[in-house]
């Protein structure tokens, strides 16, 4: 097993992985960017290097920087976290060529899934169910059209490189082609080096649901069931539960089966996502897998019991699984909520500034995966998801109210976080039923929305109202017995009555 493993990355993963190291007996070792010196991961580590300036491409980017603290630190693996370098290609074999093992899948399989195009034709061919759409690259508006004619609109058209909801649009008609092409293509050119698209059906209201992968290099594969992550904005998570409420016992059989199917496709080791769309008719297509542990991980590894990051230090060390998938039983449920520093009141601006007073929830079923300290000033440099939330019960309706009970205590001061908007889509009544989709955010949310049924709020203006209603009571029944009041008394009275009979 390592002695030492090199972490690269920041903010809550890179604390969660120390710990699995310490739990493990491993030495973990931070790395930091100028802006980072005094982040929580670094207190979390044994050794911390610095690997550049603020901006990401200097630091938690950096190859050449992050090698050379592996080699300075005697680091035995590295650790890639999610983000950053977590699913480039070259950063793993980088890792392989110095000697240092990289704690996640091959080259050629981040290879294999980080091209969308690619990955769709591998999994045509393992049997995997993919969404209708174009076999190749479209170039051409006129061939574009013919195959969105022919599997009908609206269709999307996706940049082959893109990621993290970004190079998507919906063309819903065949006179928005031509334009829509040259710009998705013209975008994927400039933000991710390649600027082929190409179509898929554009499933209306779907659902977004995913399997967690994990395999040995003995040619095991175990699947940890699923997640269920619809509750997005701008195509990117907010609240993800396990298991999800509209998944039967037979379609996770079926789901899982190709999500195997997928890892096995790719000669996948460690672990990994196979994320699904789910329509109306609950028919899934395969969308991508995810070549790394996930941000939502946790939810997964309440309801299995297992610890996914330590089980991905054991594979990368060599080591065969030590679980069947017989052995492989949800219990209860587990929703995780993201806490981001930004205002949802208005346009979800990214919130800076210093944390003058933290509390995080505590209690039965409470989980925090947390990135941030009081006093810590929060860098504008990165993602602003401060950490995550997570809850677990025996039932769905359990980890609800355990999940609203644990945002209440939540306090992040004088720092706006989206606390109040997790609320809100905790009280949604399609939250409540299941039966949410992925565009339940966008076609729900008002700023006006926030606050206005949480019965928290409810109760402490109920309580204000009676405190201040007896106030008065006693003031005027004081008044009464003038007679038998002394001075003090009386000068108490003529104060109060001043201050509260406004
Ligand atoms: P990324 O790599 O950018 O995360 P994905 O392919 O995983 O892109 O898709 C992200 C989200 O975009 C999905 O969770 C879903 O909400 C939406 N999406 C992707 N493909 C489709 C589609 N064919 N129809 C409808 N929505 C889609």
């Amino acid at each position: 097993m390592f002695a030492k493993i090199l972490i690269a990355n920041r903010g809550e993963i890179a604390v969660r992985v120390a710990r699995a190291c310490k739990e493990m007996g491993i030495t973990p070792v931070a790395i930091y960017s100028d802006a980072d010196r005094t982040a929580l991961h670094v207190a979390h580590a044994y050794e911390a290097y610095r690997v550049g300036g603020p901006e990401s491409r200097e630091s938690y980017l950096n190859v050449a920087s992050i090698l050379s603290a592996c080699r300075e630190s005697g680091a035995d693996a590295v650790h890639p976290g999610y983000g950053f370098l977590a699913e480039n290609a070259d950063f793993a074999q980088a890792c392989a060529d110095a000697g240092v093992a990289f704690i996640g899948p091959s080259a050629s399989a981040i290879r294999a899934m980080g091209n969308k195009l690619a990955a769709r034709a591998a999994m045509k061919k393992a049997g995997v169910p993919t969404v209708p759409g174009s076999d190749g690259p479209v170039t051409d508006a006129r061939d574009a059209a013919r195959v969105a004619t022919s599997i009908g609109y609206p269709v999307l058209l996706k940049a082959a490189a893109g990621g993290g909801g970004k190079g998507m649009r919906v063309v819903r008609g065949e006179k928005e082609f031509d334009a829509a092409l040259k710009l998705t293509s013209g975008e994927a050119g400039a933000a991710f080096g390649d600027a082929s698209v190409y179509i898929e059906k554009f499933i209306e209201r779907p659902k977004h649901v995913e399997i967690q992968v994990m395999a040995d290099a003995h040619g095991n594969v175990v699947t940890y069931g699923e997640r269920e992550c619809s509750m997005q904005r701008r195509y990117q998570k907010v609240i993800e539960e396990a298991p999800s409420p509209v998944v039967t016992p037979e379609m996770r059989a079926a789901l899982s089966d190709a999500a195997r199917k997928a890892a096995i496709a790719v000669g996948y080791v460690g672990a990994g996502t196979v994320e699904f769309i789910v329509d109306s008719e609950r028919r899934f297509f395969f969308l991508e897998m995810n070549t790394r542990l996930q941000v939502e991980h946790p939810v997964t590894e309440m309801v299995y019991g297992v610890d996914l990051v330590k089980q991905q230090i054991e594979v990368a060390g060599g080591a065969p699984l030590a679980v069947q998938q017989s052995d492989v039983v949800p219990r209860g449920h587990a929703i995780e909520m993201r806490v981001y520093a930004e205002d949802p009141a208005h346009g979800f601006l990214p919130s800076i500034g210093t944390i003058k007073r933290l509390v995080l929830p505590q209690g039965p079923g409470v989980r925090n995966e947390n990135g941030v300290y009081e006093g810590y000033e929060i860098p504008i440099y990165y993602d602003p998801m401060l950490g995550k939330v997570v809850v677990y019960a025996d039932t769905r309706v359990d980890a609800i109210q355990r999940a609203r009970r644990a945002l209440r205590e939540y306090r992040c001061e004088p720092v706006r976080t989206n606390v109040d908007f997790l609320l809100w889509a905790l009280n949604e009544g399609a939250f409540v039923d299941g039966n949410y989709d992925t565009k339940h955010i966008e076609s729900h949310f008002e700023p006006s929305k926030l606050h206005q049924r949480d019965e928290e709020v409810e109760l402490a203006a109920i309580a204000a109202a009676i405190a201040a209603f007896d106030y008065r009571s006693t003031v005027r029944y004081a008044t009464l017995d003038e007679s038998k009041d002394g001075a003090w008394r009386r000068a108490a009275r003529a104060d109060a009555t001043k201050r509260w009979s406004r």
